[in-house]
């Protein structure tokens, strides 16, 4: 079996959550990176302005917590949690980032396995 066969065989996919909710926001990705950038995306966007609204009544008073879940993808296409990273939690009063400022600027530097 060749290297390539074997790297095949495992894959692993990134997913935003709204933590907080419990809700799945947006596509799956590829890479961490593509992930994160989305998530910066979604900051950027004003608090209360889909996607960066909670989707609860009480909204104005609740918050998103934005985290990456990595899921390993075997063969059969069943996907296993294995790593989530916290990465801001956004509410009216501001952002929190859990992530230091480096990462969020040069994310192509990180490595992340
Ligand atoms: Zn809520």
């Amino acid at each position: 079996m060749s290297t390539k066969s074997l790297a095949k065989m495992t894959a692993f996919v990134y997913q935003i959550d709204d933590e907080f909710h419990d809700e799945r926001i947006g596509d799956t990705h590829r890479s961490y990176e593509s992930a994160l950038q989305e998530v910066q995306r979604f900051v950027d966007v004003p608090f209360g302005v889909e996607p960066n609204c909670p989707p609860c009544t009480n909204w104005r008073k609740c918050q998103r917590e934005y985290v990456i879940k990595k899921y390993e993808v075997n063969t059969s296409g069943r996907r296993q949690l294995v790593e989530e990273t916290p990465v801001a939690t956004v509410s009216a009063e501001g952002v929190i980032w859990h992530l230091a400022q480096t990462f969020i600027d040069k994310p192509k530097q990180i490595r992340h396995e």
